[in-house]
């Protein structure tokens, strides 16, 4: 099979994609996007999608950093096969890798000192050319006893390497260009370069799908792999597909200074759904036609390498809000009010829960996100008298007073308390009172929730019941006798 053949692994195996991410704190939302891909891809091949955590920075690998990435895929419903495999873990088996490859000749153990390090490095730097280290001990056998050294690949001196990218296309680099690597630092730990290759190869990886700030190493990992393959076979290359990172609104590439980078924070912070966030992350930097409302049963169907753009994609706040939006519409009420009821911080209380629920269909039409359905849902509960916002207060003033005054008088003549019957009644009180419909229903909302918007005037009634609502009205209407 060719390297650019669209169903399969260069070599006809199952497909195994991965997610590579190194702890940082959180999951970064680029990286939630590969995992996306890697999973989309695998299950479309109908192949297998695992997890692997490089915890190989032990400063940065903290357990909550790593709860963090697991959190977050859980809630993005990225589910990986298999347990997830840690790099640290593996250190040992790296390094046997290494050994292999220097008792075959493609490896050499290296016995340069810094300063003579430092001298090539001033040396490069004088004649204004880049430091590609092809180091002494390269050709030599005369190891010294006893003496530090790290070990590094032997690279190619001649030719090229090519890498038919699923993304980026045919990309080349001369051999020349790039440097003896190391493998195995002096105190015998493997750098990042050998760890990815060999796990990769140790997890059955055929397709590595990450972001593009990785296609260069994939010129230094890819002599790993033939090294490995010529000594032992069965390591054959895998399929690249480097995906262009995300960038901000401004074009440079996605940073804090953006927003939040972080899927806790659109979790936690800006309310978003999780399926909202995986159909905005999908969309961004892949595309099926004009479809923007994708179910994961359709991106499973859908998704292919060929539907990746090259060029970066920017990131849409507003965009994400509109998809947001509408998965708050699609989703289940009881749900809504449970994600609602813990943000209000009464998620145990099974009363206002059901509130929340019956509220549900009237309250989440309006909310882009989470935050504004829990902010819309707060009059509900509210104490009494309610606190106002300012917008709304001159709603109360004027003829209001007297207005909800009549409104009081007629609602309270109502036994039947149904959107219907008490509709009926406010248009009857706007006519009466030679008013149009809205300078009876806008005080009635203000007076029922504190606020200018609210679901429909009739079904807020409703909700609160009868007697609720009628003592809302009263604390603003002229009081009796006035
Ligand atoms: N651990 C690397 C990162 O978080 C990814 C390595 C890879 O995908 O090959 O950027």
């Amino acid at each position: 099979m060719s390297a650019t053949d669209k169903t399969a692994s260069a070599d006809g195996r199952a497909v195994v994609t991965r997610f590579a991410p190194s702890p940082t704190g959180f999951l970064h939302i680029g990286g939630a996007r590969t995992a996306l891909f890697n999973l989309l891809y695998a299950r479309h091949h109908g192949g297998t999608f695992r997890l692997r955590i490089e915890d190989t920075d032990r400063a940065r690998s903290t357990q909550p950093a790593i709860d963090a990435i697991l959190s977050g895929m859980r809630w993005l419903g990225l589910d990986w096969d298999g347990e997830e495999v840690y790099q640290f873990a593996r250190a040992d088996r790296h390094a046997a890798v290494a050994q292999t490859m220097v008792a075959h000749g493609h490896a050499y153990r290296c016995y340069l000192t810094q300063e003579e390090l430092d001298a090539m490095r001033a040396a490069a730097q004088a004649a204004k050319q880049p430091l590609r280290i092809r180091s002494p001990w390269r050709d030599r056998t005369d190891y010294p006893a006893d003496k530090p050294y790290v070990v590094r690949l032997r690279a190619p001196n001649e030719g090229a390497v090519t890498i038919e990218d699923r993304v980026q296309g045919s990309v080349t680099v001369q051999n020349a260009e790039l440097d003896d690597l190391v493998l195995l630092r002096s105190d015998g730990t493997p750098t990042y370069m050998l760890a990815v290759v060999v796990d990769d190869h140790d997890m059955g990886v055929t397709h590595v799908i990450r972001g593009d700030d990785h296609l260069n190493n994939a010129f230094r990992q890819l002599p790993i792999y033939r090294a490995m393959d010529a000594i032992e076979g069965g390591w054959p290359d895998p399929v690249y597909a480097h995906i262009p990172l995300i960038h901000g609104s401004d074009g440079a590439k996605l940073s804090k200074r953006h927003g939040a980078v972080g899927i806790e924070a659109y979790r936690d912070e800006l309310g978003i759904l999780p399926e909202a966030l995986d159909n905005y992350l999908l969309r961004l930097g892949w595309g099926h036609g004009d479809a923007e409302i994708i179910s994961r049963d359709e991106a499973t169907a859908w998704f292919d390498l060929s539907g990746v753009g090259k060029s970066p994609s920017r990131f849409d706040l507003k965009k994400l809000e509109n998809l947001n939006g509408h998965y708050i519409r699609a989703a289940d009420d009881a749900r809504l009010a449970d994600l609602v009821a813990e943000r209000l911080g009464f998620d145990h209380d099974d009363t206002r829960r059901s509130i929340l629920r019956t509220a549900m269909p009237a309250l989440k039409p309006r909310a882009a996100n989470l935050n504004e359905l829990t902010e819309a849902s707060g009059f509900l509960f509210a104490a009494r008298p309610l606190s106002v916002e300012e917008a709304a207060q001159p709603l109360l003033a004027g003829e209001a007073p007297a207005l909800l005054s009549r409104l009081h008088t007629a609602l309270d003549a109502v036994h039947n308390w149904d959107t219907e019957t008490t509709e009926a009644v406010v248009r009857s009180v706007a006519e009466d009172a030679g008013v149009k419909l809205g300078q009876v229903a806008q005080p009635l909302r203000v007076a029922l929730t504190g606020r200018k918007t609210s679901p429909g005037i009739f079904d807020v009634l409703v909700l609160l019941g009868r007697a609720e609502s009628l003592a809302r009205i009263a604390d603003h209407m002229t009081p009796t006798g006035a």
